[in-house]
């Protein structure tokens, strides 16, 4: 592959600055500056295929925007009158996220999904205590992620 001159080329929120003497898969690491200020590394091919935009920074800012939407969402989801029509419901389906019914021992299970997994909370006999430590859940497992990016 021929030494391509990528100085000052930006791809995405990267600017190529000066090309390293490491290369990956046969194509060179150039040294990148990001718009966020951080320094990223990347192989020519790598920039010129478009699967390196960011130093990590663009997937960051993305995971976190789906993390506040799933945040809002709850905080809508969780009004009162869904609580009423909830414990009339015979299936396991509360309609508050993070809590379900669970008819052979007669309880409310909470749980919470954090990064893909489901982490258990417990059992209640009272549908209100299962919400309550979802909540507190919530503020323990969502608001440091939202909250990371801020220093
Ligand atoms: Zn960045």
């Amino acid at each position: 592959m021929p030494a391509l001159d990528l100085t000052n080329h930006r791809f995405g929120r990267l600017v190529a600055l000066y090309p390293t003497e490491r290369r990956r898969h046969k194509s060179v690491i150039w040294h990148c500056q990001c718009d966020c200020g951080n320094i990223a590394e990347a192989t020519v091919e790598e920039l010129h295929k478009g699967d390196t935009r960011s130093c990590g920074c663009l997937r960051r800012e993305t995971e976190q925007a789906n993390l506040r939407k799933i945040y809002d969402d709850q905080r809508i989801n969780n009004v009162n009158v869904s609580l009423i029509t909830a414990k009339k419901r015979k299936d396991n389906k509360t309609g508050i996220k993070g809590v379900c019914y669970r008819q052979k021992i007669n309880k409310y299970a909470a749980y919470i999904g954090v990064n893909g997994k489901q982490i258990q909370l417990g059992q209640f006999k009272n549908i209100d205590d299962a919400i309550k430590v979802r909540k507190v859940a919530e503020e323990k497992y969502y608001k440091p992620l939202l909250n990371r990016k801020k220093k």
